[in-house]
């Protein structure tokens, strides 16, 4: 029988349990003992290594020459989530990263359903590699925006196989919903903290990823977001609450989705705003049997090794003192948009 107190024990039963710790308790238990501080040194590794967690196709590292900041602490979630019903037990609040065993990949399909449309109404019934194609009934009649890149600006529409389709994952017409597949990191930089780059040359309209987060009604939404105006205005919290507005064609209705990926997102969180549009297109997807769109996001040109992404958060700017931009382009006015929620 083995003595449980052997460093080789601790540090068996704590890759359970640091794994799970936020940054704050993971340096406590670190300083308790000798093998602890060398159990949690390994998890901040890992984690570094890999923000996606293994949710993703590919692992997303951070990279950090600026500050002594290892990582970013967050939830991980490769697709929005409906947010629950109110009393209902809220989002995941704890989510092991970091651990020894190494997982394989976990692949992001089949997806939940959003919103519980019923599955069967709605989509196309094309046979195996239609999709997409003149018979298929899940494109938009002005179809490809997203490779159109952005001249006009403003944002694209899409429209997806889901799952109201009877085709399944190797549909063509899914481009958004295998996960991020293209290489990317997440780089320090000295005054805009973290942002997202580019490890790989992208082509124009290449799919880079989903604005992934909680999706939130409108009231919470402006409850979040005096919150983290407070938080973000001493400097405790970057928030990553974004609002879409989207004019129906009759023009007089105007749809609002608020998808919050400050507690649990996923590598979009990142994206930092430029005053120039930025190189990013965003693009709002409908698949077939979601009520709910999603915020995509395409490269709007090519795109080099290394470059940071960004896009424009928006132009309204309500708040006088309203936090600093840092974007760097010729046309950056110097501070954050934000807006009336
Ligand atoms: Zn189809
Ligand atoms: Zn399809
Ligand atoms: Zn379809």
């Amino acid at each position: 029988m083995r003595n449980p107190a052997t460093p080789g024990a601790i540090a068996e039963s704590a890759d359970l349990v640091l794994p799970l710790l936020s940054p704050r308790d993971l340096a406590a238990a670190a300083s308790a003992c000798r093998s602890l501080r060398a159990a949690a040194a390994a998890v901040t590794t890992r984690r570094a290594a890999d923000a996606a967690r293994s949710l993703e196709p590919l692992p997303v590292p951070f990279h950090n020459r600026v500050d002594s900041k290892p990582y970013a602490y967050f939830l991980y979630t490769p697709y929005s989530l409906a947010r629950p019903a109110p009393g209902a037990s809220s989002s995941p609040s704890a989510q092991p990263w970091g651990g020894a065993w190494a997982r394989p990949p976990v692949p992001t399909w089949p997806r939940p359903s959003l919103d519980g449309f019923p599955s069967t109404v709605c989509g196309c019934a094309c046979e195996a590699g239609e999709c997409g194609g003149p018979r298929c009934t899940c494109v938009d009649a002005e179809a490809d925006v997203a490779d159109t890149g952005s001249e006009g600006g403003g944002m694209g529409s899409l429209r997806e196989c889901g799952d109201g389709c009877a085709c399944g994952p190797s549909c063509g017409n899914r481009r958004t919903q295998r996960g991020v597949a293209v290489r990317l990191r997440v780089v320090r930089h000295l005054h805009k903290g973290w942002g997202l780059h580019a490890v790989e040359a992208l082509g124009r309209g290449q799919f880079v990823c989903e604005y992934a987060g909680e999706f939130l009604t409108t009231e919470e939404a402006r409850k979040r977001q005096r919150l983290y105006d407070e938080l973000a205005s001493v400097g405790k919290l970057s928030p990553a609450l974004i609002v879409i507005r989207e004019h129906l064609p009759s023009g007089k209705a105007c749809l609002r989705v608020n998808i919050d990926a400050t507690k649990v997102g996923n590598v979009a969180r990142f994206i930092n705003h430029s005053c120039d549009g930025g190189n990013l297109h965003p693009v709002l997807v409908r698949t077939s049997g979601s009520l709910l769109p999603r915020l995509c996001f395409f490269s709007a040109g090519d795109i080099m090794e290394g470059e940071e992404l960004t896009f424009s958060y928006g132009d309204a700017r309500v708040r006088p003192n309203g936090l600093h931009c840092f974007c760097g382009s010729s046309g950056c006015c110097g501070v954050l948009p934000s807006e009336e929620t």
